[in-house]
């Protein structure tokens, strides 16, 4: 990739042909089968470093999260046909390093199907969880409210927030369509087209005594608006801002936040990574959870290494419901 001038295209992005180190001792060659594709690769493309992760270096692949099958080992521990998720991202074959923290993380495929490892089961399920119990400590009996609610974090925080004892769940989403997914398949009570109505209007017809949670995915307006409809010691898990990537965004006036001294409100970032003590307990009670049918995993599957740049301008756009993947094959 090199840098975008403005908003990135398509033409940013090229596949190249390397050659593949050798396989070396304690080592794993891995054939990639699904690749995740994440917001966060928007502001990785710039010069600007963010605080929390490097950015991408032109001319190199895009790291990140992918799933594949091992092709060769040279570990006792991980024998090929086994199935690891690793970081080293958007390539069709990666050699990994399994003592690497991030080298190889093995996944039972018996216990959920390949793409769910990436999205429910894996790091954006794992956001959700974390927003939701050690963020905003959600409480049974909360009107809970997520914003980006049809996406990845968001179909999980739904379902997930349900589960956890919230008495009434709502969500926003770009257009009709999501809404209405969002009631009928992730948990959602009422869901509200942010496109088509400003959300603090929407907040007060659909949760009129007001939200105690908000899971905050797209800062801006909709964070304005979650603050005037928070009650007295609310909690917001602020997990992203998507309304602050691309041509659209507004400014928000930051005196609102008076809303947050006047009802003692907490307003707490975080990310995910820092928060791996949860993981087991995430871990347990998601596969729980699914294998008594009780959530849903949804991904917007594109196909072909050479779509994954389009998979990723579709994602900035709206066009993924649920977790979006590049699929590089499935087994
Ligand atoms: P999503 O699957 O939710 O995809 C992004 C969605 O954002 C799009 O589908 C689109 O849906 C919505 N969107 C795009 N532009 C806007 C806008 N201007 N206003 C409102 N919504 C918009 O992505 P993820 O679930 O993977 O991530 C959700 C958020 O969580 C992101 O902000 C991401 O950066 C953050 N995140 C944070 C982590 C952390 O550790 N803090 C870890 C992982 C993710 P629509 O059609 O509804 O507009």
């Amino acid at each position: 990739m090199r840098r975008p001038d403005g908003e990135p295209v398509s033409g940013d992005f090229a596949v190249e042909e390397r050659p593949l180190p050798s396989v070396g001792e304690g080592q794993l060659l891995v054939r990639n089968l699904y690749m995740s594709v994440d917001p966060s690769m928007r502001g990785r493309l710039e010069r600007t470093e963010k605080h929390y992760t490097h950015n991408f270096t032109p001319g190199s692949p895009l790291d990140g999260r992918a799933l594949g099958v091992v092709e060769e080992s040279r570990c006792s521990s991980v024998p090929a046909g086994a199935f690891v998720r690793h970081q080293l991202g958007w390539r069709e074959r990666a050699v990994l390093d399994v003592a690497d923290t991030d080298g190889a993380d093995r996944i039972d495929p018996r216990l959920a199907p390949l793409p769910t490892w990436l999205g429910l089961l894996g790091q954006t399920g794992f956001t959700a969880y974390v927003g939701l119990t050690g963020i905003a400590a959600l409480h049974p009996g909360d009107t809970v409210f997520v914003s980006a609610a049809a996406g990845a974090v968001g179909t999980a925080a739904g379902q997930f927030a349900r589960l956890l004892g919230a008495d009434r769940v709502i969500g926003t989403a770009g257009g009709p369509d999501k809404c209405a997914l969002l009631v009928k398949e992730f948990g959602y009570d009422a869901a509200a087209d942010y496109r088509a109505e400003p959300v603090r209007e929407a907040l007060a017809r659909l949760a009129p005594e007001g939200i105690d949670v908000y899971f905050d995915n797209v800062g801006g307006e909709q964070l304005a608006a979650a603050l005037h409809a928070l009650r007295t010691g609310g909690r917001v898990a602020l997990c992203g801002m998507m309304s602050q990537f691309g041509g659209e965004r507004r400014p928000v006036d930051i005196n609102q936040l008076i809303q947050a001294v006047l009802k003692r409100l907490t307003l707490r970032g975080f990310i995910v990574r820092d928060h791996e003590d949860l993981r087991p307990e995430f871990e347990q009670r998601v596969a729980d959870w699914l294998t008594d049918g009780r959530i849903t995993a949804r991904e917007t599957v594109v196909d072909g290494l050479e779509n994954a740049a389009g998979a990723l301008l579709s994602l900035l756009g709206g066009g993924n419901v649920g977790k979006m993947l590049v699929r590089l094959g499935d087994s």
